[in-house]
């Protein structure tokens, strides 16, 4: 079955208004997501989400042109493997691999569309039927904007909660820091989990070593689940030292690409829980391989998913078939997440949610929601 074509789903609606910012922190320095839909000469379809902005995809797209159309869009491994392969001098990161990752999740779709079943069963099969999704939001000061979105989670069933960036850790003042955390655990009460993300790979991130312990010891006496991403992304010795002093469990990963990039954190034991972000390192192929790796050490993997419907039901179905997936990071609010699918992602009364289990990704895009979040793309930038 030859791939025919790749069309590009800009996302833009939700994108700052552009203007020259701080030199340091610009109002926008270019991460976005992209959708695509890889289309073959048998009409069948899938879905891939790309976590750089549509520009880029699109020069990608027409790069990559002759490596991709008229290949067999039933072999997702082998297909993007070689992508990787013939990218080797110009691509091992960056938005060649988010391109790539976006090809890999659309192939598999295609591929559980062809045999009637979900990317889970192919990849040998669920260990559970429901996750525990976290309504992922930032922190804001004052606390006002903050509090409606945790209470909106709380409406919607969430049951765990992830605050991150905004000014936590970064007034250089842990009682501003705590005073925050205690207003979040306050709103959703003792019997919800509460995740907290200072966000070190934001510009120039300052929070070292001994912040970062201190917080975490802070942390502890809100009964935070895990500290996500205090240091700078690559400080993987900082991150040694850090889990072996930290009283609450140390995640990162979200902006590694390739699977080589997180082998020393796992041989290392450089994180208590891994998150790769399939839109950035390479896809489902590329994650469950780098999933696989980190459950062999007794590293727990939660995926990182700021990005879409199509993000999270590859993560829900990526997250089934491997025997410790345990959260889903749902962005809430977020308009390319609740407001493009034909079939929404609902929680259960439990705060659950039940993974799909139709064919390939289990989801229906609405193809019109989609393009209504493209307006004015053009026009970005010019
Ligand atoms: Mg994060």
């Amino acid at each position: 079955m030859k791939i025919t074509n790749v069309e590009v789903f800009p996302l833009t609606s939700q994108r700052p208004t552009l203007k020259v910012g701080h030199p340091i922190h610009p109002s926008w320095w270019g991460y976005d997501q992209t959708l695509i839909r890889v289309e073959t000469e048998s009409g069948i379809s899938g879905w891939g989400c790309s976590g750089v902005r549509w520009e880029m995809v699109d020069a990608i797209k027409k790069v990559l042109w002759p490596h991709l159309i008229g290949q067999d869009a039933l072999q997702p491994e082998a297909v993007t493997e070689r992508l990787h392969q013939w990218t080797f001098w110009y691509g091992r990161g960056g938005g060649i691999t988010s391109y790539i990752g976006a090809v890999d999740q659309a192939l598999w779709d295609i591929l559980g569309k062809h045999t009637g079943l979900s990317i889970s069963r192919l990849f040998g099969g669920r260990y559970t039927e429901e996750l525990k999704p976290y309504a992922s939001m930032l922190f804001s000061w004052p606390v006002d904007e903050m509090v409606r979105n945790l209470e909106s989670g709380l409406e919607r069933n969430f049951r765990a909660f992830k605050l991150g960036w905004g000014t936590f850790g970064r007034e250089r003042n842990l009682k501003h820091d705590e005073e925050l955390v205690a207003t979040a655990r306050k709103t959703i009460g003792d019997g919800c989990d509460l995740m907290v993300d200072p966000g070190g790979s934001d510009v120039f991130w300052h929070g070292d070593l001994k912040w970062a312990t201190e917080a975490a010891r802070m942390l502890k006496g809100y009964n935070v689940r895990w500290f996500e991403e205090p240091l700078r992304a690559d400080d993987i010795e900082g991150y040694k030292r850090l889990r072996d002093a930290s009283p609450v469990h140390i995640a990162t990963g979200e902006v590694i690409r390739g699977r080589l990039n997180f082998t020393p954190f796992i041989e290392n034991r450089a994180c208590d829980i891994l998150q790769p972000d399939q839109t950035i390192c390479g896809g489902l192929s590329e994650s469950r391989k780098i999933w696989q790796a980190a459950y062999d050490a007794n590293i727990q993997v939660v995926m990182h998913g700021w990005n879409t419907a199509v993000g999270a039901a590859a993560d829900l179905q990526l997250s089934a078939s491997m025997p410790n997936g345990m959260y889903l990071e749902y962005w809430h609010p977020a308009p390319y997440v609740s407001g493009i699918l034909a079939n929404p992602l609902l929680l259960n009364d439990n705060g659950m949610l039940p993974i799909p289990d139709g064919p390939g990704l289990g989801i229906e895009i609405d193809v019109d929601a989609l393009r209504a979040h493209a307006a004015g793309a053009d026009d970005f930038g010019a």
